[in-house]
């Protein structure tokens, strides 16, 4: 296996973005901590919001400035976009193609659109990808704490000549370079990135999480005990993971989690699972899960909206908010994707 290079703040030159115009399109998880980076950086910024924008308050409280998108396409040499992906190519043709000059940078933090083919750029423009990996808001976080949080870089299309020094000097006045940033492609960071969430970060969790949750209630046993077991120990296992893969995991496990381990755990995860994942990640690559989601977006996200509805109301939520709630340590947040974060 070829080791991918890594690319630190001694590889980097953090002055080329000293001297271009930052245009930050959108100021949700990923946009707020963009621009407040890179001001505090040293970086010229501009926040680009739709007339109205609820954000516009929040962004001028912490000293930025906003103009109408169009304006701040016009003003900048580069521009990130930051906006919800399947609202990307409606904004990219109303309001950043019909203003584009050559030799400006596009720039995003997510593949999907250049990769499939929903927003096409013309030749005459730079086309790169700062992609942190990481909520935006650690990306913020850490970056306050004085670190970083790790990114892809990618280039899709270099017309000056200058594209990966320039994405490269982003990443450094975004702190990722104080953690490490790697290059890969715009189709690789895509596809194992849909591939990651689909498989194991988001689907593949949550459904193991409520099957297991699911097996245990139907043969009798108490929903809290349940949960405790499949959800709420996870964060401790993934923890130790986390500092030490999962040597370090089955080190500090007792003999029998870790006999249990090897004896179970292919038998939950196998070859029909090695099958699925095998074809969800084709229909990654052949466009045929992008297509199904745009257009699910395009008529009006029905579907989407039924299996959100049906999910938030699974009794694995009722019981563990109620036992959150008794630890207060947790920091425990009230939180629906349908109804966002209450009480924040
Ligand atoms: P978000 O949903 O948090 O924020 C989007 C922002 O875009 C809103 O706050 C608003 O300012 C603006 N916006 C929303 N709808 C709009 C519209 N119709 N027209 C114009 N502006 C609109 O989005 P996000 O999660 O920050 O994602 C932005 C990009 O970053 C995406 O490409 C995503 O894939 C990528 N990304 C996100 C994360 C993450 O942590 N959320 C991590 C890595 C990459
Ligand atoms: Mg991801």
């Amino acid at each position: 296996m070829a080791q991918a290079k890594v690319y630190y703040d001694r590889d980097v030159n953090p002055e080329l973005m000293h001297k271009k115009r930052l245009a930050v399109i959108g100021f949700g998880s990923q946009g707020h901590a963009h621009a407040l980076n890179h001001q505090d950086s040293g970086v010229e910024v501009r926040v680009g919001l739709r007339p109205g924008s609820k954000s516009a308050k929040r962004a001028e409280e912490k000293g930025l400035k906003v103009l109408p998108i169009d304006e701040a396409v016009k003003w900048a040499d580069v521009m990130m976009v930051l906006v919800p992906d399947t609202r990307a190519p409606a904004v990219y043709d109303e309001f950043i193609a019909p203003n584009l000059r050559d030799g400006q940078m596009i720039m995003f933090a997510h593949g999907f659109n250049i990769r499939y083919g929903t927003i096409k750029p013309p030749k005459t423009v730079d086309i790169a990808m700062v992609a942190p990996k990481g909520p935006g808001h650690r990306v913020r976080e850490t970056y306050e704490e004085g670190g970083g949080v790790p990114a892809l870089i990618a280039i899709e299309q270099d017309a000056t000549g200058q594209a990966k020094e320039l994405s490269l000097s982003y990443a450094a006045a975004l702190g990722a370079t104080r953690a490490g940033v790697l290059e890969t492609t715009f189709a690789e960071e895509t596809e194992t990135d849909l591939f990651g969430e689909q498989v194991v970060l988001c689907g593949g969790v949550s459904s193991l999480v409520t099957t297991a949750f699911e097996t245990l209630v139907e043969a009798g046993y108490q929903p809290e005990i349940a949960y405790f077991e499949c959800m709420h120990e996870l964060k401790l296992i993934v923890d130790l993971m986390y500092r030490g893969g999962l040597n370090y995991m089955r080190y500090s496990v007792s003999n029998t989690a870790e006999y249990g381990d090897y004896v179970s755990g292919p038998r939950v995860i196998n070859d029909q699972t090695r099958a699925e994942m095998k074809k969800i990640l084709a229909e990654i690559q052949d466009g045929t899960f992008a297509d199904g989601w745009v257009k699910e977006n395009e008529t009006g996200g029905k579907k989407f909206l039924e299996l959100r509805a049906k999910n938030e109301k699974h009794i694995i939520e009722d019981v563990g908010a109620r036992l959150r709630e008794l630890m207060p340590f947790l920091n425990p947040i009230i939180a629906t994707p349908s109804e966002g974060i209450k009480g924040e």
